[in-house]
């Protein structure tokens, strides 16, 4: 078990990544949370719920995704991960990107979006399909955000057509 950077101390399991690459796609999040840390599988609680609605209602099917984490370990109280933590964890999610080779990676969040492809623009991109240096990246928001909010629930509906159009799945 990885033992790399210091949220190895606090975890009760490492979450790698899960899903297949049926459709070529994967989806990024931040970080596992409680309920991922007591299973050692992805998305699996209250914003896991929330992206299997999503995924549901526009014609995704989950199990034809891959799905993963910028760290692979909870932090604690569920904080952002520090930087030195996303560089320690960056191998793996290199790793699984090299393996797959996604042809389009959903990033969730402003984490995802900062370690992926940096700076600020999470706002003015979000919603939106992009190519960098030869990858599409799909952005939208973290379903966290959503727990509470029922505008970001609907956009994230919104983002998640479009890429089921992107997909070809509709
Ligand atoms: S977060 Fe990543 S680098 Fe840190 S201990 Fe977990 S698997 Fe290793």
């Amino acid at each position: 078990m990885c033992r790399t950077c210091s949220l190895f101390n606090t975890r009760t399991n490492a979450v790698p990544g899960d899903g297949s690459s049926v459709l070529k796609a994967m989806l990024v999040g931040e970080a596992p949370g409680r309920s991922e840390d007591q299973l050692g599988t992805p998305f699996v609680g209250k914003a896991g719920k929330i992206l299997d609605n999503i995924l549901r209602t526009t014609g995704i099917n989950r199990s034809q995704l891959y799905i993963t984490n910028i760290v692979k370990c909870r932090p604690p109280h569920n904080r952002k991960p520090k930087s030195i933590e996303v560089m320690a964890c960056r191998m793996y999610l290199n790793r699984e990107i090299a393996v797959l080779k996604p042809r389009i990676i959903g990033l969730m969040g402003r984490t995802a979006y900062s370690t992926l492809i940096g700076g600020n623009g999470f706002s003015s991109s979000r919603g939106q399909i992009l190519e960098i240096n030869g990858q599409s990246y799909f952005i939208t928001f973290h379903p966290a955000a959503a727990i509470y909010n029922k505008t970001i629930k609907e956009s994230l509906r919104i983002d998640f057509t479009k890429l089921a159009f992107e997909l070809g799945l509709k």
